[in-house]
């Protein structure tokens, strides 16, 4: 197949939601669309259960699941499908944001009885603001949950998203009988039947016609011919291009446990839903279709075996081909590199690849040369843009609790922060290092991993900051500026690449800070214009 054709049938995306609302099991049905596996209960949730926060084991257990569910491919159609692993728990919310600088596109899952909940907020957010193509399934319509017109009411006002239904539910909970595919203008008839994985659906060209009563009743018939009417008067027409600049999300209902409704979301998919796309870097946009090799890494990910250090770096491929073997530039370190066995992904296995296309993911084995965010070109000096830290929710000092392996915590923490498992900041006045974390959990996942992969040990001690805020250089040589670094000396800090932060210690001194100093920008992520 010529070089056009594998990146045109492409499709690289991520699926978001709030924990609970059904991502896992997509996932797996998705899967058994394609074929890549065979039976319910192969796709390992990555899920940190709640009360878990204290079993060590729990995170180990489940962070070496993910390793293996962090890339899910299969075909469809002649398709190619890269679906990458988002956690949904909140204490990882970082590495999904990571995540999402690598999808072309998402789904976002919603429950229908619990509406749209606080993470799916966040994350769609963060979607919003790239632009990135969403589609959206209502999940779990053999349920009681929310009236359909009030979700999509609720869709549009609380992720400020402008959706238009492309499948409508034929009731719901006890009553669910079905879907009809707007889209394709048929009705697929639920029977609660799990086990199927290919539907029987009907083809109704006309909702007037008497065979619509025959099939759902008379009823559920009329509600249901009220509705689509309502749907047209309230919605705009589906636009793709809308879709893929992310001015407008497709909506689709089902009930993936049953896998209802599924088959219908991924043949829209797999349609609508964007190939490899063009890539910004700090230098220029880079196209797909270029034929020499570009990527970053998005992910850091440890090896659980302790016989085996190394690490594994997720890069996503941009342009050209990937190649086993061929020397790549490190651009951050100015160094050429070699891959003898690039790991690609299928379904819920890794296996070693010769060439990979733009869209695809390989796994490279590191020994701590990479951090994420990183560059790997065929000689080019291209730097991507957009994996930005944000402010942490957590702060405290991390203190050495065992003289003798302090070299082995430096390392230790200096590899877990470029894994991006927290930020590390080093204090302006005394160069004391605190760790800023998304969630607390993130404290006992180092202090284990000190202890367990590096032999040092740390004790943590609390710090009152309310949030990180990076500091714009653009006046530095101002008396303002000189003045705000000298009398908020006590708060301020490096960040990893040494970029000064402020750590406010409340939302009321911040904001005391931002009108005593107007013309100091303070920025809430690490990277901005
Ligand atoms: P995740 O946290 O988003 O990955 O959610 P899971 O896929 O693990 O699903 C959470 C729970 O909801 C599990 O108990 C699923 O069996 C259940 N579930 C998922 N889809 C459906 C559905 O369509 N209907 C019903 N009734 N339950 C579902």
């Amino acid at each position: 197949m010529s070089f056009l054709k594998e990146i045109q049938r492409r499709r690289t995306f991520g699926i978001i939601s709030h924990p609970d609302a059904g991502k896992t099991t997509l996932t797996e049905k998705l899967l058994l669309f394609g074929g890549a596996i065979q039976e319910a209960g192969a796709v390992k949730s990555n899920k940190i259960k709640k009360g878990a926060t204290s079993d060590f084991m729990e995170i180990e257990r489940q962070r070496g699941i993910s390793v293996a569910t962090s890339v899910l491919a299969f075909e469809y159609n002649g398709i190619k499908i890269n679906i990458l692993d988002t956690p949904g728990h909140k204490d990882f919310a970082e590495d999904t944001f990571r995540t999402l600088t690598a999808v072309d596109s998402v789904i976002v899952v919603i429950d229908v009885a619990k509406g749209v909940e606080e993470q799916t907020e966040k994350l769609v957010e963060v979607c919003r603001m790239r632009n990135i193509p969403m589609i959206v399934f209502i999940n779990k319509m053999d349920r009681e949950g929310k009236d359909a017109f009030d979700l999509l009411d609720e869709i549009e006002q609380k992720l400020g998203l402008k959706v238009v239904p492309l499948s409508f539910p034929i009731g719901m909970g006890y009553d669910f009988k079905g879907i009809y595919n707007i889209w394709e203008k048929n009705i697929n008839l639920f029977s609660g039947d799990s086990r199927r994985d290919i539907e029987e659906t009907i083809e109704i060209s006309d909702l007037a016609s008497s065979q619509l009563d025959k099939l759902v009743g008379e009823k559920a018939a009329n509600t249901l011919r009220e509705e689509i009417e309502l749907v047209s008067g309230i919605y705009p027409e589906f636009d793709k291009d809308k879709y893929l600049n992310g001015k407008l999300q497709p909506v689709f209902f089902g009930s993936a446990l049953n896998n209802f409704g599924v088959r219908e979301l991924l043949d829209c998919f797999v349609e609508i839903a964007p190939k490899p796309r063009p890539k910004q870097s700090e230098e220029r946009l880079v196209e797909p279709k270029e034929n020499k090799f570009t990527g970053f890494v998005f992910k850091i990910h440890a090896n659980m075996d302790p016989n085996h250090r190394d690490r594994l770096a997720f890069i996503k491929i941009v342009s050209g081909k990937f190649e086993r073997n061929k020397p790549y530039l490190h651009v951050r370190n100015n160094k050429k590199m070699k891959f003898s066995s690039p790991n690609a992904f299928f379904a819920e296995k890794k296996e070693i690849v010769d060439v990979s296309y733009p869209g695809d993911i390989v796994g490279l084995h590191d020994t701590g040369n990479f951090k994420i965010g990183d560059t790997l070109t065929e000689g080019e000096n291209i730097n991507y843009k957009g994996v930005p830290s944000f402010s942490p929710e957590h702060f405290r000092y991390i203190n050495n609790a065992d003289p003798l392996k302090s070299k082995q915590l430096f390392k230790g923490i200096d590899q877990l922060m470029d894994e991006g498992v927290a930020q590390l900041f080093t204090l302006e006045l005394n160069g004391r290092k605190v760790i800023g974390t998304v969630g607390a959990l993130q404290y006992e996942v180092i202090q284990y991993r000190l202890e367990h992969e590096y032999g040092a040990k740390c004790t943590y001690e609390n710090l009152n900051v309310f949030k990180a805020c990076w500091v714009d250089p653009k006046n530095s040589k101002s008396d303002e500026y000189k003045e705000f670094v000298r009398v908020k000396q006590r708060f301020l800090a490096k960040d990893k690449q040494n970029q000064l932060v402020f750590l406010a210690d409340s939302a009321f001194s911040l904001q005391m800070t931002q009108q005593k100093y107007p013309n100091i920008k303070l920025h809430f992520t690490s990277e901005f214009d």
